[in-house]
C-alpha cells in the first residue's frame, strides 16, 4: 500500500501566490516558503527572510507574515488550480525564503505535486548541503538557480554569506543530469552590473552541463516599502532599476560571448 504519510507534512509558508506567470513554465500557484540564509541587500521579500512568524504594516495595518501549513493543505490549493496548468503546461512552484532551509517540507511538496502529475519548478539558490539537494531532484522538472556574484567576497558582503557552497552545487546538480537547471542573475547597481561581472557568470553557467538558459532580472525597488512596514532602512537607498538598453546589452554581450540563450525577466 502507497505511503501518503508525506501529505502531513508541516511546513512554514508566507505566502501562496495563484496564476502566476513568472518562474517557470505556463500558469504557476507559487508557494512562497518562510526563511532564507543570505541577507541580500536588494531582497524585495524581507518578510521571506525570518523563519519567525513576523507583523509587517501594510497600508498603514498590521499584517501577520508566516503561518504553519501541512503538504496537504497547500495541495488543496494546487488541485483547484489544475485546470489552468494543463491548458499552459503550466505547474507548481516553490520559492521563498530558501525553500531548502525546510528541506522535509519542499521534498514532500514536490513529491506531492508530481504525484497530481503537475510540472514542477523551485525557485532557489542552493544554500544546502549537495545531499539535501539530491533527495528533492526526483520530484523536480526545473530548477531555476540563483547565481548573484562569482566573488566569494562581494557575495558575502552583498549577500551575507560567500557563493562556494552554490557554486558546488549548481555543478553537481547539472552533473546530475535529474532536472532542467535555470541559470537566474538579479542585476543589481553597484554590485554586478558590469561586463565583466555579468560575463564571469554566464561564462560559469555556459560551462555547466546541459544549461541553455541564462535569465537577467533587472533590479527593482518594489519591496522598498515593505522595509518600513518592518521597521527596517532600506539598504539600496536611491539605487536606480537598469535600462532597458542596459539590459539589452547585457544580453547581446552574453549571447554573443557564450552558447547561452539570455532572457530577459522580472
Ligand atoms: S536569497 Fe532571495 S529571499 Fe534570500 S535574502 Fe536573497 S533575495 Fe531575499
Amino acid at each position: 500500500m502507497e505511503d501518503y504519510s508525506y501529505l502531513d507534512v508541516k511546513g512554514r509558508i508566507f505566502d501562496i501566490q495563484r496564476y502566476s506567470i513568472h518562474d517557470g513554465i505556463g500558469i504557476r500557484t507559487i508557494v512562497f516558503l518562510k526563511g532564507c540564509a543570505l541577507r541580500c541587500r536588494w531582497c524585495c521579500n524581507p518578510e521571506s527572510q525570518s523563519y519567525e512568524i513576523e507583523t509587517m504594516m501594510v497600508n498603514g495595518r498590521p499584517k501577520v507574515y508566516g503561518r504553519d501549513v501541512t503538504v496537504r493543505e497547500v495541495m488543496q490549493t494546487v488541485r483547484r488550480d489544475m485546470p489552468y496548468y494543463s491548458r499552459s503546461d503550466g505547474g507548481l512552484t516553490l520559492s521563498g525564503g530558501e525553500s531548502l532551509l525546510q528541506p522535509e517540507f519542499a521534498t514532500a511538496l514536490l513529491k506531492a505535486g508530481k504525484s497530481l502529475g503537475v510540472n514542477t519548478a523551485l525557485e532557489s539558490m542552493g544554500y544546502a548541503k549537495y545531499e539535501t539537494i539530491e533527495g528533492i531532484l526526483p520530484y523536480l522538472d526545473t530548477y531555476l538557480m540563483d547565481i548573484k556574484h562569482m566573488d566569494p567576497l562581494k557575495h558575502k558582503e552583498w549577500c551575507g554569506k560567500e557563493n562556494t557552497l552554490m557554486t558546488e552545487n549548481a555543478k553537481r546538480i547539472a552533473e546530475s543530469g535529474m532536472t532542467k537547471l535555470i541559470i537566474r542573475v538579479p542585476v543589481i547597481p553597484g554590485f554586478n552590473d558590469t561586463d565583466g561581472e555579468l560575463l564571469a557568470i554566464a561564462r560559469f553557467a555556459d560551462s555547466l552541463p546541459g544549461v541553455e538558459e541564462i535569465d537577467i532580472l533587472p533590479y527593482h525597488n518594489f519591496g522598498e516599502d515593505k522595509y518600513k512596514g518592518l521597521n527596517r532602512d532600506y539598504p539600496m537607498g536611491d539605487a536606480k532599476r537598469p535600462s532597458t538598453q542596459r539590459m539589452e546589452g547585457f544580453k547581446d554581450l552574453i549571447e554573443r560571448s557564450t552558447g547561452l540563450y539570455c532572457q530577459i525577466g522580472g
